[in-house]
């Protein structure tokens, strides 16, 4: 087990941005839960300190934890390529995919429990009775018991799922139901994630959230947004005065380092030209192949300066995601294979992971910048990859699926996509708001209030403190 640093955030900072009823309701049930859990350790596991949702996610409600007065702390599980290939073969079955076909079977359960209990002997070392602990996803669940054992109170919060779970996701939840059937609480993002085995007083529903003033989010002039852009080698933009400093999570600021490009097999994307972006981590089912494909495949019927950007992390720096290689390499060779002509309409960067806090300020350069954001997952549990260029006012084209239902309200803050396969319709959504400003413009605007209403990390911090309340009364 590792520990990850969390340096404390002023949930003031937070509040002052809210209606003021929000803010104060903030403020005293901030200072409530901090007398409630006075002694106590609120502790975090998952499986990665960086890439995907749930890291990011972490970062932000930990530093407000204990911005409030709560003593947070973030562990982040060990395990072998043998474990983690099996956990995301176990994700991939969850959202009703095979994977890897390779199953689920006795021998992936020896291996799976050898892991954790390295990792358990690892915890309780730390832990104390009364202490709480929130696991996270899959990876985690096989602490859930050993846990409990120790005298703390566990939480297991599951961050994926299916609103119509099929056969194959029945057998993830066959591999798991064991492990966690007796945790004191669970959480789900939606409640159709939820198997009809969790006991409704258990059960919590939590929308993920972000946070405003993250490297990810924060606001940036379009001179920062286009001098970042030009420094990373992303985007040729002939910056003009902006800078590439960054806030950092933990100590001083930092500065975007100089590259003569960042995209892959290619140059920086030219200045005029305007971009339909998607990022994500390279997972089969985020379909970046099929965004890619759908693009070049309707080239024709879009305006002449539309070029697509697909951004993921560096697939060396995500050590919990073995798939990820194998995904990149597809899109890569995929448009290898196109006539140049349309190859120079395309582009695929895999962002540095050696420095999280470049890593993010990076993604929201580009969300800024991105004229179009696709999301054309093919499953999906959340999407914070919606949410926050929702939050930055951009117009999105998102799969109708999981909880970017919750998110997008079609043609109020962005527009959804029925079939997410149906590439002519992603192409014919991103190119009617290539063609009509006024559109992306009022979906834009549509999106940041909707995010503001709805996910920002006091109404998430408010769930948990809740629940906690809860779970020490149990
Ligand atoms: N992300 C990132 N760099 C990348 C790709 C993704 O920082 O190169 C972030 C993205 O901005 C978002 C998170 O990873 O904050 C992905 O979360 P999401 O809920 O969309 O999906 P998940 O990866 O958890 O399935």
């Amino acid at each position: 087990m590792r520990e990850v640093r969390v340096d404390p955030l002023d949930l003031d900072k937070l509040a002052r941005i809210l209606p003021s009823e929000r803010a104060d309701s903030l403020r005293t049930r901030a200072a409530d839960a901090a007398d409630r859990l006075r002694g106590r350790v609120v502790w975090n596991v998952n499986a990665t300190a960086t890439g995907g949702g749930v890291a990011e996610m972490l970062q932000v409600l930990l530093a407000y934890g204990r911005g409030a007065g709560v003593d947070t702390r973030w562990l982040v599980l060990d395990g072998d390529a043998e474990f983690f290939t099996a956990t995301k073969r176990l994700h991939n079955v969850l959202h009703g995919s095979a994977g890897d076909g390779k199953g689920l079977g006795d021998d992936v359960r020896a291996h799976y429990e050898a892991v954790l209990a390295h990792n358990l002997r690892d915890m309780r070392r730390l832990v104390r009775p009364g202490d709480i602990v929130l696991l996270h996803d899959p990876q985690t669940a096989g602490l859930t018991q050993g846990l409990m054992e120790s005298g703390v109170a566990v939480a297991w919060r599951c961050h994926i799922g299916l609103d119509e779970p099929d056969e194959i996701a029945d057998l993830g939840w066959a591999f798991l139901r064991p492990y966690v059937e007796q945790a004191d609480a669970f959480v789900f993002s939606r409640r159709a994630y939820a198997p009809g085995w969790v006991p409704p007083d258990r059960l919590r529903v939590v929308p993920p959230s972000l946070d405003p003033f993250s490297a990810k989010n924060a606001v940036l002039s379009v001179h920062d947004v286009r001098a970042t852009l030009q420094i990373a080698g992303l985007v040729s933009t002939d910056a003009d005065g902006g800078g590439a400093a960054f806030g950092r999570r933990t100590d001083g600021p930092g500065r975007v380092r100089a590259r003569d490009s960042l995209m892959v097999d290619d140059s920086p994307v030219p200045g005029d030209a305007r971009i339909v972006l998607q990022v994500s981590r390279w997972d089969r089912l985020k379909d970046m192949e099929g965004v890619l494909r759908g693009f070049v495949d309707h080239l024709g019927e879009l305006p002449a300066d539309a070029h697509l950007v697909l951004a993921g992390p560096d697939v060396t720096g995500v050590s919990d995601d073995p798939e990820g290689a194998e995904v990149f390499a597809s899109c890569r060779e995929l448009r290898a294979s196109l006539p140049s002509r349309t190859r120079d309409r395309v582009h695929l960067t895999a962002l540095p992971m050696d420095d999280g806090d470049e890593n993010a300020h990076l993604v929201n350069a580009l969300q800024r910048y991105a004229s179009v954001v696709v999301q054309k997952s093919l499953v999906e549990g959340f999407g914070l990859t919606v949410t926050e260029p929702m939050w930055k006012g951009r117009p999105v084209v998102a799969s109708a699926v999981g909880g970017i239902n919750d998110q997008v309200e079609h043609g109020t803050s962005g527009l959804l996509l029925d079939d997410p396969r149906d590439l002519a319709a992603m192409a014919g959504a991103v190119d009617s708001l290539l063609r009509d400003p006024a559109l992306a413009v009022r979906l834009g605007a549509g999106a940041h209030l909707r995010v503001l209403d709805r996910f920002l990390a006091d109404r998430h911090l408010i769930q948990y403190a809740d629940m906690f309340s809860e779970m020490l009364g149990r």
